[in-house]
């Protein structure tokens, strides 16, 4: 039977398109398969806020950030603590991954347009040693556009090669098997889902309207992970981060749903670190949502005091912004799932950024002059204020007894007590009239103020927390947000899958999140962030590359 396409891609997403477009670069004709409309092309990524890891770049060096490969590979490999016989090419992907953004990444995205904030951010900071979790500097690229603008050019060439003939798409195309003979994929099958205009992101419909089947040389599998279904979270919760949470929300749409997972494995694939994920302790419940369980990330700067539920200050160096997965394993011993900060309007004005495209218009719309207002304005950047004003999680109050009865009322229990919160604060407060100091989040305050970037836009002038000319108190309660797969399909460097037989399955690729973002797990256990988007680029770009030469 004749062949529809050289090579089809399963899902629209970053790493689909990337691949896609490669495939077409090279004069290959490809089909892009989404059981979503044409409306939601791009899938998470044009919800996300764009930020991408880079090493030594000009926006670094003008800075005055000294970067390295060798130090960001430190960095990276201190974060990842790969430790398993499976890490053989997650670890090879990510001693690539690390080379391409200290190299060609930057460039190679400048050439289709792509344009970058020039204030460098200072994700997953660590605390612990050179050698332990983190970023020793800052390397948070910010796409100027956020994830629209991160999407663009793909969806550009994607445009260009669909005028050509060489790339169609199938939207509401959603697959239920990939087929196969003699072990090798030829092809996928499975529903098409009936028309449906709902707005990006939101929920469409399930229902069945036909079938079908198309064949190829190969598939790539380029479907996200499992973040929107909270069945898979839990059933893949690992030991080590305590009981899965009973209360979680969503920080990705419901078509996250990791279905093509499984579908996947049943052709034979070897889906290898399911136990790792990447999930949030700052999350707050969208009061305006577009997906279920809607959750928005908070990317804290590090003033913040935060607390347990019982009211206990996290420990040294779980400061905001500095090793998410240390806060999660630290807040689930706890026995609850969800923490508080306690802040001043002085400090959510400077350091409150909202992770998501929607949430920062200045950027997302490349308004220079909403972005300046941003650094200027007296109030927080107007969707921080909305959510100051709406948000369940929000508590705004003058006096701190009131403030503490009212977390207490938020949650329905009496586990914060005033004299405990207070006693805890005023500590902290004493240690601010010196710049050299024995709390080791204040000292961390003044090393990040040593950096011009944070000191401009991220981290707020040190004062006291009751010091009422910085009011008024402010409250949050974080929720674990679910977010990211870490682990994925096992594949060479060229995104070839492996069966569970340790052999190279023909005609079978995987890329971006499916793929752990390259390998089956470039992450290792942790993140330095901005490497999702990343690590979608290169899987998919490899793959796209492979799958078009191997097309002969
Ligand atoms: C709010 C938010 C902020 C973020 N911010 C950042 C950031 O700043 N930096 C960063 O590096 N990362 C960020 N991320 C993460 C990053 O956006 C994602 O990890 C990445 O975009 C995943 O891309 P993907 O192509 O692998 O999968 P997806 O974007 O999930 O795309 C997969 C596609 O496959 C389709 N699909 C799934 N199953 C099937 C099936 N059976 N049949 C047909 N189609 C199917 C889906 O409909 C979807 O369109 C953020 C994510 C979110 C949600």
């Amino acid at each position: 039977m004749a062949d529809d396409a050289d090579v089809i891609v399963v899902g629209g997403g970053l790493a689909g398109l990337v691949a896609a477009t490669e495939i077409a670069d090279a004069g290959k004709r490809v089909i892009v398969v989404d059981q979503e409309g044409e409306q939601s092309l791009g899938g998470q990524a044009f919800w996300s806020f764009g930020g991408l890891f880079l090493v030594d770049s000009p926006e670094q060096r003008r800075l005055g950030i000294n970067d390295s490969y060798d130090l960001a590979l430190q960095d990276w490999m201190g974060t990842a603590g790969f430790d398993r016989d499976d890490d053989h090419w997650p670890k090879r992907w990510a001693e690539a991954y690390v080379a391409f953004a200290a190299g060609e990444k930057r460039a190679w995205l400048r050439a289709m347009g792509h344009r970058i904030f020039p204030v460098v951010g200072w994700a997953e900071r660590g605390g612990y040693d050179a050698m332990g979790h983190g970023n020793s500097v800052p390397r948070f690229h910010v796409t100027w556009g956020t994830g629209p603008g991160i999407v663009e050019p793909f969806v550009r060439r994607a445009r260009e090669a669909q005028e050509k003939g060489l790339l169609t798409f199938r939207f509401r195309h959603r697959v239920d098997t990939l087929m196969t003979r003699s072990g090798a994929v030829e092809g996928v099958g499975g529903s098409v889902l009936e028309p449906d205009h709902v707005e990006r992101g939101k929920s469409s419909s399930r229902k069945v309207i036909g079938d079908f089947t198309l064949r190829a040389q190969a598939v790539i599998v380029a479907s996200g992970g499992i973040g929107g279904n909270h069945d898979l979270v839990r059933q893949n919760w690992p030991k080590r981060l305590g009981e899965p949470p009973k209360h979680m929300i969503s920080g990705v749409p419901e078509h996250v749903d990791g279905r093509m997972i499984g579908i996947t494995e049943a052709a034979g694939a070897r889906l290898i670190n399911r136990d790792r994920m990447w999930h949030y302790v700052e999350g707050i419940r969208n009061w305006n949502p577009i997906w279920p369980r809607h959750g928005i990330r908070i990317l804290p700067g590090p003033s913040s005091m935060w607390f347990d539920a019982t009211g206990k200050r996290l420990p040294a160096p779980l400061f905001p912004g500095s090793d998410t997965l240390g806060q999660l394993e630290y807040i689930m011993g706890t026995g609850y799932d969800y923490s508080w900060f306690i802040l001043t309007q002085s400090i959510i004005k400077k350091e409150f950024a909202l992770s998501g495209s929607e949430q920062n218009p200045d950027l997302t719309g490349k308004s220079w002059r909403m972005t300046i207002r941003r650094a200027t304005s007296k109030g927080a950047p107007a969707p921080v204020e909305a959510f100051k004003q709406n948000g369940a999680d929000f508590i705004v109050r003058n006096d701190l007894g009131e403030l503490v009865g009212a977390m207490n009322a938020l949650v329905g229990n009496d586990l914060l007590r005033l004299d405990h919160i207070k006693a805890q604060i005023e500590a902290r407060d004493r240690e601010i009239s010196n710049p050299y100091v024995k709390d080791a989040q204040v000292m961390n305050l003044h090393n990040a103020r040593r950096y011009i970037g944070d000191r401009l836009i991220r981290t707020a002038t040190p004062h006291r927390i009751l010091d009422p000319v910085h009011g008024p108190l402010i409250a949050v309660k974080l929720n674990i947000l679910t977010r990211k797969t870490l682990g994925g399909f096992e594949t060479d460097l060229d995104s070839r899958v492996f069966g569970t037989d340790r052999q190279i399955i023909k005609g079978l690729y995987a890329a971006g999140e499916a793929a752990g973002f390259g390998g089956g797990g470039v992450h290792g256990y942790r993140s330095l962030e901005g490497t999702f988007l990343g690590g979608c680029l290169f899987s998919g770009r490899n793959a796209g590359r492979a799958a078009a030469k191997a097309a002969g």
